[in-house]
């Protein structure tokens, strides 16, 4: 079958055609915006592991660190084929924007392997990735470079992650080591509410997006692209508003039900059948016409470039939430932004996942144990005071949201090499 999500390369180009443009609109100093051009250090590990039937593979993995101006480096690893160097720069370089926006003591950095996960068994991926964290030795650290799920990894991935890391430590600095990485099961030092982060998140930003305009979330038609971690938490936060679910795209195929399609039943109709195609008898729906779907709010919750100029124009939507990083490319980000589309940024839309992560390092570091409670609230004020930042200075700066978001995040960064200078 033909795969619904089609990546396409050259995010790197995006995430520089945006940094310019806010770097412009600003007046970002000089020296500054030369050293964010670059990242600071680019990690390539190749490593051998033996597969089930007896044989050895060699894999690649990447960790780019793009800066750490802010405090240690911070982001996802992901397992996909898409994953290369191209990737994995502009992956990084939005996380320093991100966690800048957001307020948090953290740099950016983003990894991972170019591997299709489904093609292995769970021994062979836990094998991957212990090989994958060894080879990667002391270019993490829980104060210099903080992994976390990202696309096709997961809790268990995390948690072999840092046993394996905290493994190679001497056994009295081992337990002061389990915040080398977030998204840890709940048992093992994670975070209760992690996994729900991104996708809440999303979802406080649209609620936030609503009360602007004027409305709420009830009674509003939408489409996700993506039914993993973040796109299935979006769509049950939505449906929570009274929101409903018209439109589900993933790797699998696309279903299109005007009348409604439930979350819950879909995700358990995904987790038993590995696909969401067939529920509830549901026709396919042409791939290609996903994002003109007639509906108020589009959520792009799986990769990047999925909105170009390929398909901008038949967007009906009035507001695209990135749940995803990238899913709007440069020229698709034009053709939205002269109909009228609002774009809720990735580096404040999806940023829920990162704060929540940040938590769990605190909640890590300081030998404490948070409640869900605690974490939704915490969560909701951080998410609400960096919507409100981004649209007070859209508004003074007469810009769209991600120059706006970019003009924030950029100026924190900016400020601290102002403070600091530059050594020697
Ligand atoms: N992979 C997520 C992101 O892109 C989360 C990163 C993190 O928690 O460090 O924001």
């Amino acid at each position: 079958m033909a795969r619904a999500i089609k990546p396409r390369v050259g995010m790197y180009e995006n995430v520089k055609n945006q940094f310019e443009k806010a770097a412009e609109v600003m007046g970002l100093d000089e020296s500054v915006k030369k050293i964010l051009s670059i990242t600071n250090n680019e990690i390539v590990v190749h490593f051998p592991v033996k597969m089930d039937d007896g044989s050895v593979k060699v894999f690649t993995g990447y960790r780019v660190q793009h800066n750490n101006a802010l405090g240690p480096y911070k982001g996802g690893l992901r397992y996909h084929p898409t994953v290369d160097i191209d990737a994995a720069r502009a992956l990084a370089t939005w996380m320093t924007w991100k966690t800048s926006l957001a307020g948090l003591p953290y740099g950016g950095g983003k990894g991972g392997i170019q591997i299709d996960p489904k093609q292995y068994s769970q021994a062979e991926l836990e094998r991957i990735t212990r090989r994958f964290t060894y080879a990667l030795g002391d270019n993490i650290g829980p104060e210099h470079d903080i992994p976390a799920p990202d696309v096709n990894t997961n809790a268990q991935m995390m948690a072999w992650i840092a046993d394996t890391y905290m493994s190679t430590k001497s056994p009295s600095e081992r337990s002061k080591n389990q915040h080398v990485v977030t998204g840890k099961p709940v048992g093992s030092g994670g975070l209760e509410g992690r996994d729900r982060a991104t996708g809440f998140g999303v979802v406080v930003t649209l609620e936030a997006w609503a009360k602007l305009n004027g409305t709420t979330l009830e009674g509003k038609k939408y489409i996700v692209q993506g039914f993993g971690n973040v796109g299935y938490w979006a769509a049950h936060f939505m449906h929570k508003n009274g929101a409903i679910l018209i439109g589900v795209q993933d790797a699998t195929g696309t279903l299109y039900n005007p009348e409604g399609i439930d979350p819950e039943g879909l995700l358990r109709y995904q987790t038993e059948n590995n696909t969401i195609m067939g529920y509830k008898n549901m026709e396919e729906y042409d791939s290609d016409k996903f994002f003109g779907i007639d509906c108020d709010i589009i959520i792009p919750a799986a990769l990047g470039n999925q909105i170009t100029e390929d398909n901008a124009a038949t967007v009906k939507a009035k507001v695209v939430a990135e749940g995803a990083n990238g899913p709007v490319d440069t020229d698709g980000e034009v053709i939205l932004l002269e109909k009228g589309v609002d774009i809720i940024p990735d580096i404040l839309c999806n940023s829920g996942g990162v704060i929540g992560s940040y938590f769990e390092w605190l909640q890590n570091r300081n030998g404490e144990i948070w409640s869900m409670d605690d974490v939704i609230v915490k969560l909701r004020k951080k998410l609400e005071d960096a919507f409100n930042g981004v649209i007070n200075t859209s508004v003074q700066y007469k810009t769209d949201l991600r120059t706006a978001a970019y003009i924030r995040a950029l100026s924190r960064i900016e400020m601290a090499y102002k403070q600091r200078g530059i050594f020697p």
